[in-house]
């Protein structure tokens, strides 16, 4: 990942960006939707969540399971989900991420908040769900992975950028972790899906905007670390231009065969990128709808 022969300072190449470069030797999930649900199968009752891996932040106001008043069936519900979203972080943690701080934050997102109650009994499988809108919530792992690529070798992060809020979940994971996270989605009613499905979590440090994610946020930046949610054949220069130096935008790039792209900022005019993983996204789009 940190080889300095995939590394390139802009304007890339078009081969750059859909190679799939990576280093021989180095696992290569992946991350579709089917490969996903299949890795869920394996894991179903869960490995005990990895030692370094302790409950990190918890969300304001979000209200822990088993208070004393609610009924016992609902109690055991609640901490039934608690115990399944650690078994969801052992396994994200089973497929190679590291990061504690990451893996902590997982946790402490309810995730079947952010599905609709029809499919809340999948929204622990490491899978990626219909959201509406011919949009999904993007599956566990790649939230995490994504995280990872954009923080390794940082401390803590600043500010942050996502494009493509979709129902709110990898925001609700980035606030956890970041210190002010701003999200842009372009589809209406999923920018209002979005709000409705945050607002038990009370996040003071995320807010959400309407709008083209493709033009960024030039009022807030520069940012520590940009993520999209979504894929395009590039990156646009609007969101390379809003990276601080030294920050990391994670994209997915490419159309039927997508892979991670890693940018990092080295210098005012000056970017460097890797390959990462290949993945599976919905595509980026320009405009609002
Ligand atoms: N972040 C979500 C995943 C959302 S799916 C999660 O936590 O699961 C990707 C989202 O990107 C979709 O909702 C889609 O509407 C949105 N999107 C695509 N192009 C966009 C753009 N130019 N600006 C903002 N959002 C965009």
């Amino acid at each position: 990942m940190n080889d300095p022969s995939e590394r390139k300072t802009f304007p890339l190449p078009l081969s750059s960006v859909t190679g799939g470069v990576r280093k021989p030797g180095t696992p290569a999930p992946v991350a579709t939707p089917q490969t996903a649900t299949r890795n869920a199968a394996h894991a179903i009752g869960g490995a005990p969540l990895p030692k370094a891996a302790q409950p990190g932040p918890k969300l304001p106001g979000y209200a822990m399971p088993a208070a004393p008043s609610a009924p016992a069936a609902q109690r055991s519900d609640l901490m039934a989900t608690e115990a399944i979203r650690r078994a969801m972080v052992a396994r994200v943690a089973g497929q190679g991420v590291r990061d504690h701080v990451v893996l902590a934050a997982l946790e402490a997102v309810p995730r079947h908040l952010f599905i609709e109650p029809a499919l809340s009994g999948q929204a622990y499988i490491d899978a990626s769900l219909p959201i509406g809108h011919n949009q999904t919530i993007s599956q566990p792992y790649i939230v995490a992975r994504m995280i990872e690529a954009m923080r390794e070798g940082k401390g803590s992060l600043g500010r942050v950028l996502e494009i493509g809020t979709g129902c709110g979940y990898q925001a609700a994971v980035l606030a956890q972790l970041a210190g002010d996270v701003y999200s842009i989605e372009r589809i209406k009613p999923l920018h209002e899906l979005a709000k409705a499905n945050l607002r038990p979590l009370r996040l003071s440090n995320l807010r959400l905007h309407y709008g083209d994610g493709m033009l960024g946020l030039a009022q807030v930046a520069p940012f520590d670390g940009i993520i999209l949610a979504a894929a395009g054949m590039e990156v646009p220069r609007a969101l390379l231009e809003q990276l601080a130096i030294g920050a990391r935008l994670v994209a997915p790039i490419g159309g039927q065969v997508q892979h991670l792209q890693r940018i990092t900022r080295t210098a005012k005019s000056a970017w460097a990128s890797e390959t990462l993983e290949a993945c599976h996204f919905v595509p980026l789009r320009p405009g609002i709808a």
